[in-house]
């Protein structure tokens, strides 16, 4: 009776609220994890756990997005804020060559290794979530040739994989550069035109990599005493995007060495405004979740 006394109008009119307020119903029932600030807040209150950045930003192509925008560099500046500070140059909303996806990657995960041209082994390692790191940007000077230790490098301390075969084990390490297109290392490496190397990409942004050893870029002697390593026992790779990776092998110091080893622990202390310590809180995933950020 009542909808008699309306006219076709003023019925339409009614309809096209209706329809609008179910679909504002409908935005707000799924807009919840869509929302940035709700997601940001989120993370936050789990400290940006990296197990769970992954998954989330695996269930689907919105949220791929979404933390390939913001979760990734936020998880970044959150975890390793003097570091991310040091790279952006102050400015958090900078870009990052490689993206802040293949960063975070680099922040919490050891690439492992696998034989390469002047680094040989018997069998490859796999990669793996890592518990905390230690990044240091005094330590990547000892990475860089004299000519280049105008440019700033962040090198993780060497994380230790046993291979069975040897008494000695694989250090791997990892690292990232700042302003990488502006390097003194990228320079020479293209003014020397260093061929990419065959079959070795970047664990990290998937990128081709020079071979330092190649390039005739790596200083041995300072490279080495800060890895705990022999001269000839070290390769490292750069990628197009200024990350680093690398294999050693570690000496296993005798009781004659243990001065050697005081010595090592005094310049490390004194590094510790320079770079990020963090640790990972959680380490029951597989590292295959990490592909999926990927
Ligand atoms: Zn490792
Ligand atoms: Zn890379």
């Amino acid at each position: 009776m009542y909808l008699k006394l309306l006219s076709e109008k003023q019925i339409k009119k009614m309809m096209r609220e209706s329809e609008n307020q179910i679909t504002r119903l409908t935005e707000s029932a799924d807009s919840g994890i869509f929302n940035e600030r709700v997601l940001v807040l989120v993370f936050e209150s789990m400290k940006w756990d990296i197990h769970t950045l992954c998954i989330t930003a695996s269930v689907n192509c919105k949220l791929h997005a979404l933390a390939k925008r913001i979760l990734w560099r936020e998880l970044c500046l959150y975890r390793a804020p003097r570091m991310m500070s040091t790279l952006t140059e102050g400015s958090s909303n900078k870009r990052i060559i490689g993206g802040w996806q293949a960063l975070a990657k680099l922040l919490f995960f050891c690439g492992g290794c696998e034989p390469t041209r002047y680094f040989k082994l018997a069998r490859s390692s796999p990669g793996h979530f890592v518990k905390s790191s230690r990044f240091s940007k005094t330590s990547g000077q000892s990475f860089l040739t004299k000519k280049c230790r105008g440019d700033v490098l962040y090198v993780s301390d060497p994380c230790e994989h046993q291979t069975g075969d040897k008494n000695d084990d694989v250090g791997i390490y990892r690292g990232v550069f700042r302003s990488f297109m502006k390097s003194r290392t990228r320079e020479i490496l293209i003014r020397k035109r260093v061929d990419f190397e065959v079959g070795v990409r970047c664990p990290y942004c998937g990128a081709r990599v020079w071979s330092m050893t190649a390039a005739q870029l790596i200083p041995r002697k300072t490279a080495a005493r800060r890895l705990g390593s022999s001269d000839d026992a070290l390769e490292y790779f750069v990628c197009l995007n200024g990350h680093m990776h690398g294999t050693c092998w570690l000496v296993h110091l005798s009781s004659d060495e243990d001065d050697d080893v005081d010595d090592d622990e005094d310049e490390r202390s004194e590094e510790d405004d320079d770079g990020d310590d963090f640790t990972d809180s959680d380490d029951g995933s597989s590292p295959n979740q990490c592909s999926k950020k990927r």
